[in-house]
């Protein structure tokens, strides 16, 4: 039977049998008894499946990933260490040196440089483009080696909603696949997949895990991109891997390929797997996740509203405020809400900045968002330090730009704390 997304919240990813434990257990364990070393052979092959290491697979994150999946509405999934983890695997599984990307400018900073400089030292290039870009811009970015477009949802820490139809449709006429990070509006308040987003990948660290106790990363693919109908591009997935004796991912698994790949090629020689421990954390903030982001954006929406008529502000930026510039494209992909995060600027640029920070009570320095604790960062001198200002600019973020991660406590007492901190001003 197929249960709407706050069920398969609780319920998706483990169905105990009989006498079997009520909750997912925790598979603290590396290895898998077999009573033939034939059959173990031939998981090796590929040609059964079940676990032999957890390198490559264990039960506890498969169920976690198989409830991710099941979020997104994809064909199949799988959890990494760490977002960066799940960004690097999602593009590495599908490009090599030589190859070319199409990027939004307006991304996470540890991805911009994951993909500006690190994944550029292994031989593949990257066009990166604003999000607002009109449709012939970005068809011009496109080159004969482009093998993917990689963009936010919700853009970190700028907030910008991707137009995910006009990416897809620019990805699609250039015959590779959209991949999303849908880490900031999570499932509940978007689902790419549904827009023409062929891969959607997450920081788990973040909303999903909710406590910020677990770093954690997933890759979901919809199943919907035809590898096969453009083998010349993707000779990884379309033509037999001698690795494993000769196996074609995107014809022997289906829509299973490119996830099965990732996991066989990619996790096994570079061995970026979650803790089974970390995801059992993560299934127990996952099981919670409706309830958090309904009460985070309503807590955001109300302080956005409150910064907006403070004179102390010089501006706001939160998608769901009226005034914004992606009001509209937040009403057509985000209906439900956008996330629990703000971004403004205090009167007075950096210093004024600095001072109301150190002001806050409730509010935390953290480098975190997404959690339910409200925290705060200023970006300009801690995750987007490496950043010349010319790429500050592109990826939305300027020098007095304070990122407010709202949290789940009472919106009251959180507004009372910014007052008493403007105060100090
Ligand atoms: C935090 C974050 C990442 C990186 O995830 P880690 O789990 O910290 O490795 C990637 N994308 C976005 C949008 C993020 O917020």
């Amino acid at each position: 039977m197929a249960y709407k997304l706050n069920t398969n919240c609780v319920q998706a990813g483990y169905t105990p049998k009989n006498g079997e434990p009520r909750v997912l257990p925790i598979y603290q364990s590396t290895t898998y008894k077999y009573e033939s070393s034939e059959q173990m052979g031939r998981l090796f092959d590929l040609s059964e499946s079940g676990y032999f290491y957890t390198r490559l697979q264990n039960p506890t994150n498969d169920a976690v990933a198989a409830k991710i999946c099941a979020l997104e509405g994809g064909a199949a999934a799988m959890l990494t260490s760490s977002g960066q983890a799940a960004t690097f695997f999602a593009l590495f599984n599908i490009c090599s040196a030589g190859d070319h990307i199409v990027a939004s400018s307006a991304i996470y900073g540890g991805s911009f440089n994951l993909i500006a400089v690190t994944m550029k030292r292994m031989g593949i290039e990257a066009t990166f483009l604003h999000p607002d870009v009109t449709e012939e811009e970005l068809a011009a970015a496109f080159k004969p080696n482009t093998k993917a477009v990689f963009a936010e949802t919700l853009a970190n820490p700028s907030l910008i909603v991707l137009d995910i139809e006009k990416f897809a449709r620019q990805a699609h006429a250039h015959g590779v696949p959209l991949i999303v990070d849908n880490t900031f509006p999570t499932p509940v308040n978007c689902r790419p997949f549904e827009f023409g987003a062929d891969i959607v990948t997450h920081s788990t660290t973040k909303y999903m895990d909710g406590h910020a106790t677990a770093v954690g990363g997933a890759i979901v693919d919809s199943g919907n991109f035809d590898w096969m109908a453009h083998e010349d591009k993707y000779p990884g997935l379309c033509t037999p891997d001698d690795s494993y004796h000769g196996v074609t991912y995107a014809k022997d698994f289906g829509k299973a390929g490119y996830i099965t790949k990732a996991t066989a090629q990619l996790m096994r020689d570079l061995g970026s797997i979650q803790s089974p421990q970390n995801a059992f954390l993560l299934n127990l903030g996952l099981e919670t996740l409706p309830l958090r982001v309904e009460r985070h954006c309503q807590n955001a929406l109300t302080v956005a509203k409150y910064l907006e008529s403070n004179d102390k502000i010089s501006w706001v930026n939160y998608p769901g405020l009226e005034s914004n510039k992606y009001y509209e494209l937040a009403k057509k992909y985000l209906p439900n809400g956008t996330s629990g995060v703000i971004s403004f600027g205090v009167k007075g640029g950096r210093d004024a900045a600095t001072k109301f920070m150190d002001s806050l009570e409730l509010g935390a320095i953290v480098t975190h968002v997404a959690d339910a604790r409200t925290c705060l960062l200023h970006p300009a001198s801690t995750t987007h330090r490496q950043m010349t200002d010319e790429q500050l600019i592109a990826a939305g973020v300027t020098p007095d730009l304070i990122r407010l991660s709202v949290g789940i406590e009472d919106v009251s007492d959180i507004i009372a704390d910014i007052e008493q901190a403007l105060s100090k001003m």
